[in-house]
């Protein structure tokens, strides 16, 4: 962001717009939609604007522009067709501090006008910061059509109910409270322009807040999905917009923990792959702790919380505290780098099943390398960079072809995301040479093949042990 979004009141304050043609009466009206005394200053006037100094809405003078007339006030915009003139009333500003836009010119003005959405006093303001304005009204008509037409009526109504909830509820009731309001009967029926009823079912929604005790805290296990922000889950979104606490994880990027509330408190409790105990020991007792206080603490976690994230045992230690717990799935890493590379993991002809098998313990026996040796089916290797050369070579020992397709994927679904062909004979080579880092995942099997003819071809030469 290069500009701070604000909303600055204008009301009783002189507003001076420069310019008496359709574009300086539009800036001219919605400076007085919201209170301001505008200025209006033009030699000429066109239709739109003579009428506004006619019913005496503006004050207008005829003088072309000076300096002078900028004085105290609060805001400028300069609309005429006429660059040097609005160029001259931007530098005149900018030596009077007085905020200025240039309409059309951001690189001259110090504020730009947003695209709005107006269901006072819920105002929705939509910039680009002077880069796309038509990207701006297409995005507000997307929001326009998607809130409610009463959605001023209820923010009124809540306005009014505040100074009665904050008298009768204690401070840690009242968030979930309004989080319940605004999602409950007496929300419906304000929307569906029924005050009564909604005055009634607010009166009782607040009687059974107040005989509430103590709140309760719980825990939402959340997959974020593979890293790119548009790959989250609504339910995702909506829990995160609830959280008090979010915990996140190394593979949380920032745009993603920018959807959580503002002011939510986050805690890295970032490890690496695989993680020390110690580490694991002491996230399970900060859920509980946060969620033991009656906070709702969000545990974000990269991908999906139950594929390689440790999240069954966060969840069976929650379960032996008593805390509810919300699970909500998030795309795995090995279904968006398939994606990103174009890899169906499974396909009628060429692969049958898929597993997904972590690459931490290659040097182990954990894994059933005879197994995963077969032709015809698609191994998806998590966190197996540093493992490249003992899984080839175990896979190789256990009798696939030097031939078998396999792609790395690198970053998927992030900037700077790398797909790397290549097959288990040439794998660690290609790795090596690319400069492979994580987070990356390794799929093997004769669907990672650069073309899918090629890999059809593959399966029907016949392998050892195809079928
Ligand atoms: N729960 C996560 C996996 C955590 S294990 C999930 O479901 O995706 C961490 C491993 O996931 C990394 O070592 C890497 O192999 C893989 N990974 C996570 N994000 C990735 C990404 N954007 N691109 C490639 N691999 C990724």
């Amino acid at each position: 962001m290069d500009h701070l979004p604000l909303f600055l009141r204008v009301q009783d304050r002189r507003a001076v717009v420069i310019g008496g043609g359709a574009v300086a009466a539009r800036k001219a009206q919605l400076l007085l939609a919201c209170g301001a005394r505008v200025a209006l200053i033009a030699p000429t006037l066109g239709a739109a604007a003579r009428e506004l100094v006619e019913r005496g809405r503006v004050q207008h003078t005829g003088a072309p522009f000076a300096p002078e007339q900028l004085l105290d006030a609060v805001v400028a915009i300069a609309a005429t067709d006429s660059t040097a003139l609005n160029q001259a009333v931007a530098r005149a500003a900018h030596e009077r501090s007085v905020p200025v836009n240039v309409v059309d010119d951001a690189e001259h003005s110090s504020f730009i006008l947003p695209a709005i959405i107006d269901r006072s006093p819920v105002v929705v303001a939509i910039g680009t910061q002077g880069c796309a304005p038509v990207l701006a009204r297409n995005l507000r008509e997307q929001i326009e059509a998607a809130l409610p037409a009463r959605l001023g009526a209820l923010a009124r109504f809540a306005g009014r109910q505040r100074a009665r909830v904050r008298a009768l509820l204690r401070p840690d009731l009242r968030r979930s409270f309004w989080e319940r309001f605004f999602a409950g009967p007496a929300a419906t029926r304000l929307l569906a322009g029924d005050e009564a009823a909604a005055e009634q079912a607010f009166g009782q929604a607040l009687e059974r807040a107040r005989s509430v005790t103590s709140p309760r805290g719980e825990v939402y296990l959340i997959g974020a999905g593979p890293g790119d922000p548009d790959l989250i889950t609504v339910r995702a979104l909506q829990l995160l917009q609830q959280a008090d606490v979010v915990l996140y994880d190394k593979l949380v990027g920032e745009e993603i923990l920018e959807r959580s509330r503002r002011d939510a408190r986050r805690i890295f409790v970032g490890k690496e792959a695989g993680g020390c105990r110690t580490a694991q020991e002491r996230i399970n007792q900060l859920l509980i702790e946060h969620a033991g206080r009656g906070l709702r603490v969000a545990r974000l976690k990269g991908g999906d919380p139950f594929v390689f994230g440790r999240g069954g045992e966060e969840m069976a230690e929650l379960v032996r505290a008593g805390i509810p717990v919300t699970v909500v799935p998030g795309i795995t890493a090995g279904l968006a780098a398939a994606a990103a590379a174009g890899i169906p993991l499974t396909q009628r002809t060429l692969a049958q099943s898929v597993t997904f098998a972590t690459g931490h313990f290659a040097s182990d026996d954990a894994l059933n390398w005879d197994a995963l040796a077969r032709p015809r089916q698609t191994v998806v290797f998590y966190m197996g960079v540093a493992q490249l050369e003992h899984i080839a070579a175990r896979l190789r020992a256990a009798g696939a072809p030097a031939e078998r397709p396999a792609a790395i994927i690198e970053r998927a679904s992030l900037p700077g995301q790398r797909v790397m062909r290549a097959t288990l004979g040439t794998l660690c080579r290609r790795a090596r040479s690319e400069g492979v880092s994580a987070p990356a995942l390794l799929i093997v099997g004769e669907v990672a093949a650069a073309d899918a003819a090629q890999a059809l071809e593959h399966v029907l030469t016949g392998l050892p042990g195809a079928a």
